[in-house]
């Protein structure tokens, strides 16, 4: 029998009911309109269009959004000077930097620039201490988004074999940790999995995901991951989003894994949208703890 489809898209729309019922009894209690500013650098395609998306999602929450939009020259310098102002700013809650930037300006430098009370991504060290240390501030979007979408559809983590391909800082190390510890905002039984990290150099990767009750592909390839790569029965996450000649493809061969695991995420409709909804969710945090701060 085909996998149930886990559909992102639906489940996002729920979590942004959410946000916007709680963003609307946060600005009627306080005063305080939550803002997320972004700031593009340079002119690819696809960043333009999810921080397109990522406006769009703040003013259907009731958040405002600002985009800081400068050319692909601007120097590190200039970047980093925006920043300072955009942290200094009360009106701004959170700030995000949409990746990548240009070659020639240090993301690390500027990820440490943003202060870590407006990081809604999570990408800054303290936040991902904090993480690791299981009292997170704000949870990375992405893997917030996984979570949830296991959560919802009643999979349980606990107990389980997780296997994660990829380690990189944006999904598979932040959900690895996430998965591993004791607890999580959702409950323990989101939590207290068996972890594995999978990467280039992992050697039998097949046999490896064959162990997994729960795959997550997070690699960058399209339809990397075939049907013999997944155990029977196993939940499969596709993180994946990879711009071809034919549209955007996941990480995995949707059609040939769905026939074999019991629940899949399509791209698109995916976890694509749930980061958003959790982008939003960090952002209304951000705007609390500004308030908490003030009062
Ligand atoms: P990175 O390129 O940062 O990391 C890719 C990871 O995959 C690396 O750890 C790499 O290993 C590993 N990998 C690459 N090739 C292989 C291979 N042949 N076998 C095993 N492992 C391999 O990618 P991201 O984590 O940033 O993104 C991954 C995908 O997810 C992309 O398609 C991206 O567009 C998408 N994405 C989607 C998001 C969403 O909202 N849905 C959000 C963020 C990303 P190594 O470390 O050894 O190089």
């Amino acid at each position: 029998m085909a996998a149930e489809i886990l559909d992102g898209k639906a489940l996002s729309k729920q979590s942004k009911v959410e946000v916007a019922e709680e963003t609307s009894a946060f600005t009627s209690s306080s005063g305080v309109v939550p803002c997320l500013a972004a700031v593009l650098v340079g002119d690819d395609e696809g960043s333009q269009v999810y921080v397109r998306n990522k406006q769009r999602g703040c003013e259907r929450v009731g958040m405002t959004s600002r985009l800081h939009k400068l050319p692909a020259a601007t120097s590190e310098e200039e970047l980093l000077g925006l920043i300072g102002e955009l942290n200094g700013d009360p009106q701004v809650h959170g700030i995000l930097v949409q990746l990548p930037l240009p070659p020639a300006i240090n993301t690390e430098r500027v990820l440490d620039a943003v202060t870590p009370l407006k990081d809604v991504d999570a990408f800054h060290p303290e936040n991902v201490g904090r993480i690791v240390q299981g009292r997170p501030r704000f949870l990375p979007c992405t893997p917030h988004g996984i979570q949830v979408i296991l959560h919802r559809a009643n999979i349980e983590c606990s107990g389980k074999r997780v296997v994660i391909v990829g380690r990189s800082e944006i999904v598979g190390k932040p959900l690895a940790i996430m998965l591993m510890q004791r607890n999580s905002p959702l409950g323990p039984s989101a939590a207290n999995a068996t972890v594995t990290v999978c990467h280039s150099r992992t050697a039998d990767l097949a046999q490896v995901t064959r162990d997994a009750d729960i795959l997550v592909a997070a690699i960058g390839s399209p339809k990397f991951v075939q049907a013999d790569m997944v155990r029977p029965g196993a939940t499969v996450i596709d993180v994946g989003m990879n711009r071809t000649e034919s549209g955007l493809a996941g990480d995995v061969d949707f059609d040939a894994v769905r026939e074999v695991a019991s629940h899949i995420t399509p791209v698109p409709g995916g976890v694509g949208p749930m980061t958003i909804a959790m982008l939003l969710k960090n952002t209304l945090e951000a705007a609390r703890l500004a308030h908490r701060a003030e009062a």
